[in-house]
């Protein structure tokens, strides 16, 4: 029997959220499909909360590929074994986050396993025709997409925070395909990994996104911009110059020439909106923009917008979000 496979990255023991995203989608598309979805775990070993919540999130099957090669993650072993698995088992199509990692496989997939590479849908890809037509984000946010394939395997990345994940629990069913990466699988080995960012929670998945620019004149007043996010349970970030001048770390950096996002808040705090900064944060669902001129450019594509010196409104905001939150803590 056929399906839809769905690559379940997972860090430190657990699935990533963008994950779950790509299961929802995985059974929209299903649905139109007339087929089931599958997950593919691979690794050393493959933790029993992730397996769980795979089957959770909507996964008929979750198929398991095994080997110590596969630990710490290689591309191009990743592409090869999840190419091996769509052949043994038939599967015609499959989504994957599209996270940094997800980015990096699905291309070299999509040529192991010569399909059509929908990168960076928004939704579950619609049956039109003998085909599927697909939504992405085009240039830099200032486009919508439409794409089509009838090409009879297809590869899709879901962009991250298009898709609220939801659950739709399935008994815990598992298998296991066996495949092991040969030395041309393995040419690049990540020999240790030293983490710069602290954030809780990684910007491009952030569903709340506090950030700032040149307006709040210097680093050392970036303690009411953490405060806010700490409040909200969000990721902060910063404009192109703020991070070129070192108040910021350059992880933080959205924009044109740095990171995408779309998150489902995004809060920007003495921003001007230069088309790009905007390049990087326009499709964020919910946009707030606190700035003192009314001028700012920012306001335009705002869904809220407060006109006013951000060193008193951020510190208010966070006081009255602090006290809805006890009001509303039971
Ligand atoms: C090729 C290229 C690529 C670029 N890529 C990026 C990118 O990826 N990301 C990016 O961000 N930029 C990028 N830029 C830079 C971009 O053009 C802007 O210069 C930059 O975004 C401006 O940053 P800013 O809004 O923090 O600063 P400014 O433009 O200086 O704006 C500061 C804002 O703060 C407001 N302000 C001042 N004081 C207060 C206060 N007390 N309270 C409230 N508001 C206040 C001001 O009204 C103003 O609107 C790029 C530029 C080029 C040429």
């Amino acid at each position: 029997m056929s399906a839809i496979l769905v690559w379940a990255e997972i860090t430190d023991g657990r699935v990533k959220k963008p994950v779950l995203e790509a299961l929802t989608a995985a059974r929209a598309w299903a649905e139109s499909a007339g087929l089931p979805v599958w997950a593919a775990a691979l690794g050393k070993e493959i933790p029993d909360a992730v397996l769980s919540t795979l089957a959770e999130y909507g996964a008929e099957k979750v198929i398991r590929i095994l080997s110590p090669a596969l630990e710490p993650l290689v591309n191009s072993a990743y592409a090869r074994a999840l190419a091996h698995l769509m052949k043994e088992k038939g599967l015609s199509y499959a989504v994957l986050p599209q996270t940094y990692d997800g980015k990096a496989i699905a291309p070299l997939l999509a040529i192991e396993a010569d399909a059509a590479l929908l990168s960076g849908i928004t939704q579950a890809p619609e049956k039109e025709g003998t085909g599927w037509k697909a939504r992405r984000i085009a240039f830099s946010n200032k486009a919508i997409e439409w794409v089509y394939t009838e090409y009879p395997r297809v590869i899709a990345t879901l962009r991250t925070n298009s898709v609220v994940p939801a659950k739709a629990p399935k008994p815990l069913a598992t298998e296991e395909v066996s495949f092991t990466p040969e030395a041309k699988d393995l040419r690049l080995q990540p020999t240790g990994v030293e983490k710069v960012a602290t954030d809780k929670v990684p910007l491009t998945e952030a569903e709340i996104v506090v950030s700032a620019g040149r307006g709040l004149k210097g680093p050392e007043n970036w303690g009411m911009v953490e405060e806010l996010a700490r409040v909200l349970g969000a990721a902060t970030a910063c404009s192109k110059p703020v991070a070129d001048v070192g108040w910021r770390p350059h992880h933080e950096h959205v924009g044109q020439t740095g990171i995408q996002i779309s998150p489902n808040l995004y809060i920007a705090i003495g921003i001007s909106g230069a088309i790009q900064h905007l390049a990087g944060v326009a499709s964020s669902k919910n946009i707030v923009v606190i700035n003192n001129d009314p001028e700012a450019p920012f306001f335009k594509v705002a869904d809220y917008g407060i006109v006013g010196d951000a060193f008193e409104v951020v510190p208010r905001l966070t006081e009255a979000i602090k006290r809805y939150k006890e009001q509303h803590a039971h």
